[in-house]
């Protein structure tokens, strides 16, 4: 067996008064058409990144309208995931070939966790790239039987060539596939249904519940941080597409107006993300002992508390990505009214409506413009917080994304 997740209950009726109530009805009618099924979530890592943290809502929610849902977990050592970060950026345009080694050692890694696959589903909802192949070395055992969903998370528009033509032979498999974007489907696939759904949050998580101001204090003051200057905060694994670098450089130029300024990075270090501490590193050299800069990650004891606090606190968000598949922090960023500066990219342009809920930017100068427009005009940063928050609402809920994947198990029942 893959080890197995755990995770807390979670009742849809707690959504009621939070999201729409036609969602509520929708999903309720939905999940009794489906009651029983039973679904296997599989992925590479319970925690970092913006797919574990969906699944922490979203498998007890299917549990909570009569699915039988579990999250499992493949298993692979850091060569493994080395090569499939490698993939990852391929995917997302960078120039790295994908060589017969790494082929060979991916399938490998693959097959090994293939054959620990067991129990019975009715869906099989596969993550990302790290676990993709895996039904090819299941095609004719009982568990094909299973309609199998492929959900991809990442922004594939660049997508290097020999990238997307390796894995698209494994996806090309499956039942379905999903992405957070029509642009995402590089070439034409011979799946028999191409589903699209958006990311969500889910506002009664420890990530989303803003802690009471006198808990902010004390987490600011344990990470030397004044609560009482101005906060530029980005939230992000360290990783090359969401740009810290030149996260620095802007917050660099709003300084030479705003001394008083502080930038905030915080980090979890994903398991299935060995190239977190490198850039991690580099961010640190380029910071060259600036006060002001503070890079703090999981390892500091940052968790969902104080992302939410330090969140909470935050004058402007900023999300500098230069690839994003979705962007989950903006979304947390908006359901806490906070105005987002970010890069125009991916599944940023879902969510940022230029001018309205926040900017988007292409460039560090254009985005520290924006920052400083924000520290100096709150009345134009709490108007777009509050865009940003009602935009949540209605569009990146949990409860949303628990509808869209019921309609898309009907759609493949039916
Ligand atoms: N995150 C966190 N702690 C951190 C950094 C990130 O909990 O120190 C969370 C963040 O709040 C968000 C997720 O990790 O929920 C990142 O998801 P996103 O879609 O923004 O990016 P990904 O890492 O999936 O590319």
């Amino acid at each position: 067996m893959l080890p197995r997740v755990p995770v807390q209950p979670r009742r849809i009726e707690q959504y009621r008064g939070i999201a729409d109530q036609e969602v509520l009805e929708e999903i309720r009618s939905l999940a009794r058409s489906l009651k029983g099924a039973r679904l296997v979530h599989v992925n590479s890592t319970a925690h970092g990144g913006g797919v574990a943290e969906m699944l922490y809502t979203l498998v007890p929610l299917m549990e909570s309208v009569g699915l039988q849902a579990e999250w499992r977990l493949i298993q692979g050592d850091q060569d493994f995931f080395t090569i499939t970060k490698l993939f990852h950026n391929a995917l997302q345009g960078m120039d790295i070939p994908i060589t017969d080694e790494m082929k060979m050692k991916y399938l490998a890694v693959c097959e090994e966790n293939a054959s620990h696959f067991d129990g019975e589903y009715d869906f099989v909802i596969v993550h990302d790239p790290q676990p993709c192949a895996m039904i090819a070395a299941l095609e004719g055992t009982v568990y094909r039987k299973a309609k199998w969903i492929w959900r991809c998370h990442i922004d594939s528009t660049y997508a290097r060539e020999d990238a997307w033509s390796f894995l698209k032979a494994y996806i090309d498999r499956y039942d379905a596939v999903v992405f957070t974007m029509k642009d995402y489907v590089k070439s034409p696939l011979a799946v028999p249904h191409v589903a699209f759904i958006m990311p969500s949050i889910d506002p009664l998580s420890a990530k989303n519940i803003i802690p009471e101001k006198r808990v902010q204090s004390d987490i600011a003051r344990r990470y030397g941080v004044d609560e009482n200057r101005p906060i530029m905060l980005q939230v992000s694994r360290f990783d090359p597409w969401k740009d810290p670098l030149g996260l620095v450089d802007c917050y660099r130029e709003v300084k030479k107006k705003h001394q008083n300024v502080q930038l905030v990075y915080l980090a979890s270090m994903a398991d299935d993300d060995p190239e977190g501490w490198h850039y991690y590193q580099k961010t640190y050299k380029y910071s060259a002992g600036d006060p002001d800069i503070f890079l703090l990650s999981n390892q500091q004891g940052v968790g969902n508390v104080e992302v939410s606090a330090f969140q909470a606190m935050a004058t402007v968000v900023l999300q500098k990505s230069l690839r994003e598949g979705f962007g989950l922090t903006v979304t947390e960023a908006m359901w806490k009214r906070k105005p987002v500066v970010a890069g125009r990219v991916g599944g940023i342009l879902l969510q940022v409506e230029d001018g309205v809920n926040g900017f988007l930017v292409d460039r560090i100068e254009e985005a520290a413009e924006k920052v400083c427009l924000l520290l100096e005009s709150p009345e134009t940063a709490r108007r777009m917080g509050d865009a940003g928050h009602e935009k949540v609402r209605r569009d990146f809920l949990c409860t949303r994304h628990l509808l869209d994947y019921l309609r898309l198990f009907r759609r493949l029942t039916t």
